[in-house]
Order: C-alpha cells, then structure tokens, then sequence
C-alpha cells in the first residue's frame, strides 16, 4: 500500500515470474526455456541488425517478420498481430475485447497472468473447475460470459485440449472472444490456426520464447481475422507503437525461417520428455501427460515443497507453486539430454 498509488494498482497481485540467478551455476528448469537456444541463422541475423541503423525507430508494424508468418500459414499480413512476448500481445486482448461488463471465463488451474490482466484492466472473470485429472471440459464454457481464455496445451499441467473441444467452445461462444494461448503448441497439440477462417470470434496467440528458443528476444504473436487484429493495433498505438525492435524483428524473421533447426530441437525435447517421463514414473512420481516442454509431476511420498527446495540445494531449479489443488505438484522443463539425466541422478539420491 503507497498513499500515490492509483486504486487499481494498489488491488493488484503481480505475476511472480520463475527466478532468473544472476550466477548461472543451477541447472535451470524452472521457466521453460529452450536449451538448446536459438537457430545459428537467428544469430547471425540479429548481428547483421546490429549497425548504425539502430538509431532509427524500427518498423512499427512488423511487416516483414508478419508476411513471413503469415505466408506460411496461407493467410494475409492482415490476419497477423506481433508484439513485445505473447504476453503482450494477451495483454492486449484482454484489454481490446474484454469489456469488463460481463465476467471472463477461464479455467480453474492455469497460467497465472489471466488473472493479473483482469485485475489490471478491471475485468470480472469466473473460473472453470477442472476436475481431479485436471483435464478442462469444453461443458463448462457455455453460457453467458464476456470472453474465454484457454492455454492449449495449459500451464502449468502440460495437458493438451483436442481440437474439437476447442471448436466446440468456438461454436457455443459465437458472441464473445475466444482467446487460445498457444505457448507450447509446437511441442505436441493441434493448434487452433486453422479454424480462424471459419470462425470470427477466434484469436490464437503463439511465441517465439519456447519452440524457438528466443525468450530473452520477446518476441510473440496473435493469429485472428483482420478486425480482431486491427483492435490489437488500436491498443498498440495507444501504448507503444514500437513494442519490437530492430534486432528482434531480424532474429524471429530469421528463426521462423529456420524449419529445420526448429524441427530438429521440437522434436530432442519430445523425445528427453517421453524419457525423463518414464524415468520419474520409476521414481514414484506420478506424470500428467506432456505435451509441452515440461512435466507437471507429483511424488507418491515427498512433498513437493521439499523436493523443490532440496533439488535447489543440489543446484537444479524446477517451478513449485503454492496454490491450491497444485501445491504438491512440481513443474520441470525439460533442458538438454544430459541435464534430464543429472536431475534423475540426482533424485535417485535424494528419495
Ligand atoms: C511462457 C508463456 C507465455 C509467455 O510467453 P512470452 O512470449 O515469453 O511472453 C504465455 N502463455 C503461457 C501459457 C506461457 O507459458
């Protein structure tokens, strides 16, 4: 509480973002970075922007990194919205279509920033139960609301919604926005791309932080019909119309072009989840099936409190939140190989 802080800022709860040591002795497996880091074409691309040119503003529509996107998913520039991380371009959305007269919905256990947002922009928001298998039913996403959020696949579960349920939310909601944060798509789901032709009310948003390997850059991105799209632009250019720079501009053109190093780590991480997944279940652990770059696991016997804090003291850092119905659960990103192998090491020991 602060005497000149606004009413709204003083009712928030900000996002506790995972911890990011200064000394990067741990192993990290706390925020689902990538490990095995961008394309090299990536790199190059972004040393290529860096000149003298870095004095002039960059292109605040994000033309040519938008075309090369949308080329690729047979649409127009027109359907393709880029910004400063997806989760500026959510924050945008919530702001753009979620009017704040009749409650959001969401489901129960998922990304922590929906919440933030509506809280931020003054939005009412219900949440949706999800069962004891923490699986979301597209049942509870009917009747009257003032838009939807869904991570598909969601956070911090890794489970994955099938397309059809997501179309059918689509068709029950035709009124209201359907927002599908498709963080970890790359990893295993359907994405919900393909459905926005036929349905208005859809915006699918993507990011380069995790398949692509570029969280440090900031870069994301919002797949929708040119008037959802164009309602993120009025939000845009009433805050920042710059929200990417040059060298990020450069480095995602370059990572999206880039198929076959981003095939060939998607598909590393699949396999070390597949593995480091049979290797916990051996461990007493029990494993909601992935399809991200992370696991979402519980021990039969240790509290999850006590594995997060032990494994820190062996120097490897996963995710544990203290929130109801998943405080005795943890959430490991997969890293390299040889790190999946070090923290099943290392468990071995400790249980
Ligand atoms: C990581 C993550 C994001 C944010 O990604 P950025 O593009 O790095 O901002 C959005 N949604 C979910 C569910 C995530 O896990």
């Amino acid at each position: 509480m602060n005497r000149f802080w606004s009413p709204v800022i003083q009712q928030l709860e900000p996002y506790r973002p995972g911890e990011q040591p200064k000394h990067q002795t741990y192993i990290k497996l706390n925020t689902n970075e990538n490990p095995w880091g961008p394309s090299p074409q990536a790199l190059e691309a972004i040393s290529a922007a860096t000149s003298g040119a870095l004095r002039l503003y960059p292109d605040p529509s994000a033309s040519d990194l938008r075309a090369g996107i949308a080329s690729s998913l047979q649409m127009t520039s027109d359907h393709i919205f880029a910004g400063n991380g997806s989760d500026e371009v959510l924050a945008h959305a919530f702001h753009a279509f979620f009017s704040g007269k009749e409650p959001i919905l969401f489901p129960e256990i998922t990304y922590a920033f929906y919440p933030t947002y509506c809280k931020l922009y003054s939005i009412e928001y219900r949440l949706a139960p999800v069962g004891s298998d923490f699986r979301v039913k597209p049942s509870d996403f009917t009747g009257a609301c003032g838009g939807i959020v869904i991570a598909n696949p969601n956070a911090p579960t890794g489970l994955a919604m099938p397309l059809e349920d997501i179309e059918a939310i689509l068709k029950a909601n035709p009124g209201v926005v359907v927002l599908v944060d498709e963080a970890y798509i790359d990893f295993g789901g359907q994405s919900a791309v393909h459905l926005v032709p036929d349905y208005d009310n859809l915006l699918v948003v993507q990011t380069f932080s995790k398949s692509r390997s570029l969280a440090g850059m900031r870069v994301g991105f919002a797949v929708g019909q040119p008037h959802l799209i164009e309602g993120l632009c009025r939000v845009r250019d009433s805050f920042n119309s710059y929200p990417l720079g040059r060298l990020s501009l450069a480095g995602a053109l370059a990572a999206w072009k880039d198929s076959a190093w981003f095939e060939k780590t998607c598909d590393q991480i699949v396999a070390d989840r597949e593995k480091l997944t049979l290797n916990l279940q051996t461990l007493d652990f029990a494993v909601l099936p992935s399809s991200t770059n992370f696991l979402f696991a519980s021990h039969a016997h240790v509290s999850a409190e006590q594995l997060h804090a032990d494994l820190r003291d062996h120097g490897i850092l996963v995710r544990y939140f203290k929130r109801e119905r998943i405080n005795n659960w943890l959430r490991v990103s997969i890293g390299t190989s040889e790190e999946c192998t070090t923290l099943v090491k290392v468990l071995r020991t400790m249980l």
